[in-house]
């Protein structure tokens, strides 16, 4: 019984001492560690460098979520920007000018929107062309990230992460694709559509889109654009299960 009683004040005093102690190397750890993370570099942001000089912890934990969220963005942009490596696709960017490659960031991909050109029997490059020489002509603002010809050719106008000029509020916020057709029904051809499917199938998966992502012109503003899949809603969503089937 006496040893027992012995034990508790001694106890009790070595779990206070024990606590003093971790209080106090909080403390000096703070004060010795804050130069050195001071030096840690600053993530670009005006406001987490304004905290770095009051708090260094605080400046840490902000670039912790800095570093976070830049992460995020890599794992949803899987695609590079220009896919001169992807099989079929031909790169020919316009230059950069106010009518059809404004040269703003596309800061975000929620959707891809399908168009058709309205000019039956034109080629990709021929739109392709028509886009660049509005830097000179300057008769409208219009243009798309890529264009498919009747041969399923594709060719790439615009870095994926600049906008386009084809999906009106969209542009802030998609990557459209124009459709070449050979008459006026607006029908693709066999060769576009397989392209379409390919290229929209692997858009959709470096950005993580879903079905419902994929939309028509139509869709943004009730233009009839791409004419053909307005008139025939049933082919659109069979093509939508085409371009998602695994
Ligand atoms: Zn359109």
């Amino acid at each position: 019984m006496k040893n027992r009683t012995a034990i508790r004040p001694t106890l009790f005093i070595g779990i206070a001492a024990a606590l003093l102690l971790i209080a106090a190397l909080a403390v000096t750890g703070r004060f010795f560690l804050s130069p050195l993370l001071a030096d840690l570099p600053d993530p670009g942001d005006g406001s987490t460098a304004a905290q770095a000089e009051e708090d260094p912890f605080d400046a840490v934990f902000a670039n912790a979520q800095a570093s976070a969220i830049a992460e995020a963005a890599l794992r949803r942009h899987t695609s590079p920007a220009v896919l001169e490596d992807v099989e079929g696709v031909t790169v020919e960017l316009l230059p950069v000018n106010e009518y059809s490659r404004p040269g703003e960031p596309l800061e975000d991909v929620n959707a891809i929107v399908i168009h058709y050109t309205g000019n039956p029997g034109t080629t990709a490059q021929q739109n392709r062309d028509y886009f660049a020489s509005l830097a000179d002509t300057g008769r409208e603002s219009v243009s798309s990230h890529f264009v498919i010809g009747t041969d399923g050719e594709i060719i790439q106008c615009i870095p994926l992460n600049e906008k386009s000029y084809c999906s009106n509020h969209r542009n802030r916020d998609t990557i459209s694709i124009e459709c070449c057709h050979p008459d006026e029904t607006g029908k693709f051809t066999d060769e576009t559509l397989e392209s379409l499917v390919t290229l929209t199938r692997y858009l959709a998966d470096s950005y993580h889109l879903g079905e419902e992502d994929v939309i028509r012109h139509y869709d943004v503003t009730g233009k009839l654009c791409p004419l053909y899949f307005v008139e025939h809603e049933d082919e659109w969503e069979a093509l939508k299960a085409e371009i998602f089937a695994s």
